[in-house]
């Protein structure tokens, strides 16, 4: 069934798309959680092989771009304890913004009930973002700033009620 892409906003065969990249499941242990989800409550089985048909194939294939250099240049070799300083280019910062783009398009994203102040920030991000991976624009007009912190594996021992608001592992 054709559907239009979220990206690129042409009528396609939508491919399924996950929302947090799957090679970072690949590693987790039963730890993760993410409150801007619904989720959260039960990660693993609802979030894990969550995917949602979002791109069609050409968008896909391009955010695949900024996705493949982290995971190969950063995330595994981290994960492998060979490594704990990695160069990178643009494809970090556009992977940032491909990741929280997904997040904000997400069905599973509750951002349309916040306040609306946050809401049109929020309004403003994916805007901004979808700029900054559909048409190459460059990232400095990225008024956002993204952290990614690398853990090894985490044991939560804390009730994820009691984790500060709109933190975000995974
Ligand atoms: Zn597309």
């Amino acid at each position: 069934m054709l559907a239009e892409c979220a990206l690129c906003g042409d009528e396609a065969e939508l491919r399924g798309s996950h929302i947090i990249p799957r090679f970072v499941f690949k590693q987790l242990k039963g730890s993760s959680a993410s409150p801007f989800l619904r989720g959260y409550e039960n990660p693993d089985e609802r979030v894990q092989d969550y995917n949602e048909e979002l791109l069609c194939p050409d968008c896909a294939e391009h955010l695949n771009e900024f996705e493949s250099p982290v995971a190969g240049y950063i995330y595994h070799p981290y994960q492998r304890g060979n490594s704990t300083s990695f160069s990178h280019d643009d494809w970090l910062h556009r992977f940032h913004v491909s990741v929280n783009w997904r997040l904000i398009h997400s069905d599973l994203s509750e951002w349309e009930n916040l306040p609306r102040h946050q809401r049109e920030t929020v309004e403003d991000a994916r805007d901004i973002w979808h700029d900054i991976i559909l048409n190459d624009e460059p990232v400095h007009k990225d008024p956002f700033t993204h952290h990614m912190v690398l853990f090894s594996d985490l044991e939560l021992r804390t009730d994820s009620a009691e984790l500060p608001e709109r933190w975000e592992f995974y």
